[in-house]
């Protein structure tokens, strides 16, 4: 009888595991051709500066809807376009694109941040000699570009990878730490890569009323972060509450659905400029 559940259960298993194979490998198609025919989108969301709630910047989120699967979240397609290499054709696109929106939008007399998430595999020599390129036009549009990188994304990272960094600081392009405080948070890349910004999980917000944890933690890095001299952008802010603590904290930055959720760049055209 065991040995008659053992093999039931292997066969259900290697069938489970077929769907999964199956799925995957579909998803990796449908992915490959939307990133060939342009079919991807780009979001926007505000980021604010916390003393007088003017927006400063946006983050550009990458949007996969699929005519068959639906909407994709990048939590699903950015790990898949990690690992097949898709990453760095969807980037290329995805930075000519927001770059391209953003300098048609009205803006600050300051200009705006546009902000681009990137992974470590991005930063080849065709990435930097594009980054070289976007940089001249963004200077005369008024935008400064920025990448966010994220923790997870350094532990893996090749070491000449604090080398581009200072390149791409040499040419202006900010780098940001994103998600600092969801897994590692290792002090010692604050030091070792030139950021010029760190932004708070938002996990470390969500937490912000009702853990002491998460309270320290926020307040001991905006603390660490301003004596290295990094400006400091809280993610995931959805209340007043969390709002105020942040300012009482001295945060410099914020970004959330309590001041604007990811939208289209028409949406954002003209809402950089307060009537
Ligand atoms: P991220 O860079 O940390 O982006 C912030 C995520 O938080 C976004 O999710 C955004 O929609 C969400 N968010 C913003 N405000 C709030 C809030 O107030 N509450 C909550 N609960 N969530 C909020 P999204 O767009 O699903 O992106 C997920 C992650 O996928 C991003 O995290 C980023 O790591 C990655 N990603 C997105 N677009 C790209 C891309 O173009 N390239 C790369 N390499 N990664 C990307
Ligand atoms: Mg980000
Ligand atoms: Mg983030
Ligand atoms: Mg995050």
């Amino acid at each position: 009888a065991a040995k008659e559940r053992g093999a039931g259960s292997y066969c259900l298993y290697s069938r489970d595991m077929g769907v999964a194979v199956r799925d995957r490998l579909e998803l990796e198609a449908r992915l490959t051709q939307a990133v060939h025919a342009g079919e991807l989108e780009v979001c926007y969301q505000p980021q604010v500066r916390l003393s007088d709630g003017r927006m400063i910047g946006v983050e550009a989120l990458c949007r996969w809807h699929d005519a068959a699967l639906g909407e994709v979240p990048p939590s699903v397609f950015i790990p898949i376009a990690e690992e097949t290499g898709l990453i760095r054709p969807l980037g290329l696109w995805l930075f000519r694109q927001a770059c391209r929106e953003v300098a048609c939008w009205d803006k600050p007399e300051e200009g705006l941040a546009l902000a681009v998430n990137i992974s470590t595999v991005q930063l080849t020599d065709d990435f930097i000699a594009l980054l070289r390129e976007l940089q001249a036009n963004c200077r005369a549009s008024g935008t400064r570009l920025e990448l966010e990188l994220n923790e997870a994304s350094l532990v893996r990272a090749r070491p000449e990878v604090a080398a581009v960094l200072d390149a791409l600081n040499a040419l202006g392009v900010a780098v940001v730490m994103d998600d600092f405080g969801s897994h590692y948070s290792s002090l010692r890349y604050l030091r070792h890569f030139k950021f010029s910004k760190l932004k708070i999980d938002l996990s470390s917000i969500e937490g912000l009323e009702t853990s002491e944890e998460d309270a320290l933690m926020t307040s001991t890095l905006i603390s660490v972060a301003h004596q290295l001299g990094l400006e400091v952008i809280a993610e995931g802010v959805e209340t007043e509450e969390q709002r105020d603590r942040l300012i009482a904290e001295g945060c410099d930055l914020a970004q959330g659905f309590l001041f604007g959720r990811p939208v289209a760049g028409e949406r954002l055209r003209t809402a950089a400029v307060p009537a």
